[in-house]
C-alpha cells in the first residue's frame, strides 16, 4: 500500500475497546495476525491478548514495539502512578486497571495512547486525514470518543481531550434525560449507542434512517464539531465508529449543521471546504488496531523522539514504584 508496507518494523498492536479488544501482528500496516475477543472482565481480556502476543514473540516474529489503545479514561503521564491504568471509566470492573503492565515482559519498547488518538494517527497516516498536522477522529459507538493531534502530535497535557463529555445546545424538543452516568446528558449521554437505544427502545444499527432520533443525534453531533472546529482547527475531522457508519446522510446531515452553525464566520469554510473538513473514516474497523500499529511504530522508530507518544522503555516506570 505504502512504503511503509514494505519497510516498516514489526510489531504488536493492541486496541482495548468498550465492547471488543483486538491484538495484531503488523508489519507497515499490513496485518499480519489477529486476534478479536468481546472486552469482558479485565482479567480474562487481558490474558486472552497476553497470551496471544506471547505466541507471536515466542513464534521468533520479532515484534519491535508494542503499542497500546484503550478506551478512557487512561493515564498518560509516564511520571504519575496511574500512567498505564483506565483510570474513572464508568465499565464495570475496569476502574483503576493496569493494561500496560501485562505487556511490560516482552523486553521491547511499550507505548500507550487513548484508543481515539490512536485511531486518529492511523487516520493521519493511511486514511481520511493523510497530509494534516492538526486534525480530528470522532469515534459514535459506546461512546462517544474524540481523539485530537495538533503538530503531528496526539494532545495529551492535562489528560487527553474528553471532549465526547461536552455538553452541547440541544434542540427545543428534545428532552431526553441522557445516560452517561457522571453527566446525564452531555455529547455521549444524548448520541452514543447505547443513548440511542434508551431513546428509541431499538438498537441504533436497527433504526430506520428516517427515524425522528437521527435529526436530534445529527443536530447535537453537528454542535460537537462545530465546537471542534472552532477550538481546535483542525484542517479534518474524521467521524469513525459504529453509529450510523457507512451513512452517507449523517455526514451530510452534519456538515449542514456546521455550516449554520458557523454561519459564515471561519475563513475557507463554505460548503465545499465543510465537505473538505467533515469526512467519513477511511479505515473503518481496523481504525483502531491499525492506530495501535501506529503507536507502536512510533515506539519502535526512536523511542527518544517519539514525544508525542507516551512511551515507557525498559526498566518501565510501575517496575521501579514496588
Ligand atoms: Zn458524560
Amino acid at each position: 500500500m505504502n512504503d511503509d508496507a514494505e519497510t516498516g518494523p514489526t510489531v504488536v498492536g493492541v486496541e482495548l475497546g468498550g465492547t471488543k479488544a483486538i491484538a495484531v501482528l503488523a508489519r507497515g500496516d499490513r496485518i499480519l495476525d489477529r486476534l478479536r475477543v468481546p472486552t469482558t472482565e479485565p482479567g480474562s481480556t487481558l490474558g486472552a491478548l497476553v497470551e496471544r502476543v506471547t505466541g507471536w514473540f515466542a513464534a521468533d516474529r520479532a515484534p519491535e514495539a508494542i503499542g497500546i489503545g484503550s478506551f478512557g479514561p487512561v493515564g498518560l503521564d509516564p511520571g504519575r502512578d496511574d500512567y498505564g491504568h483506565v483510570t474513572t471509566t464508568p465499565k464495570a470492573g475496569w476502574s483503576d486497571v493496569d493494561v500496560v503492565g501485562p505487556f511490560s515482559g516482552f523486553g521491547v519498547p511499550v507505548a500507550f495512547e487513548t484508543d481515539v488518538a490512536a485511531a486518529a494517527l492511523a487516520e493521519g497516516r493511511w486514511g481520511a486525514s493523510r497530509g494534516c498536522t492538526d486534525h480530528v477522529y470522532i469515534t459514535i459507538g459506546t461512546g462517544v470518543g474524540v481523539g485530537i493531534v495538533a503538530g503531528g502530535r496526539p494532545v495529551h497535557g492535562l489528560v487527553h481531550p474528553e471532549a465526547g463529555h461536552l455538553r452541547v445546545r440541544r434542540r427545543g424538543d428534545d428532552t431526553f434525560s441522557g445516560t452517561c452516568p457522571y453527566h446525564g446528558d452531555c455529547i455521549e449521554g444524548l448520541a452514543s449507542g447505547p443513548a440511542i437505544a434508551a431513546r428509541t427502545g431499538t438498537p441504533a444499527e436497527a433504526l430506520a434512517p428516517d427515524h425522528p432520533v437521527w435529526r436530534d443525534v445529527v443536530a447535537e453531533l453537528g454542535e460537537l464539531v462545530t465546537s471542534l472546529t472552532l477550538t481546535v482547527s483542525p484542517q479534518r475531522i474524521v467521524l469513525g465508529g459504529g453509529v450510523g457508519a457507512g451513512r452517507a446522510d449523517l455526514v451530510e446531515g452534519i456538515r449542514d449543521a456546521v455550516a449554520r452553525n458557523l454561519a459564515g464566520y471561519v475563513a475557507g469554510l463554505d460548503d465545499d471546504g465543510i465537505a473538505s473538513l467533515v469526512r467519513p473514516a477511511a479505515l473503518g474497523h481496523d481504525a483502531g488496531p491499525l492506530g495501535t500499529v501506529a503507536v507502536a511504530q512510533s515506539a519502535a522508530h526512536v523511542p527518544s523522539a517519539s514525544p508525542g507518544v507516551s512511551v515507557a522503555v525498559t526498566p518501565q516506570p510501575w517496575e521501579s514504584r514496588g
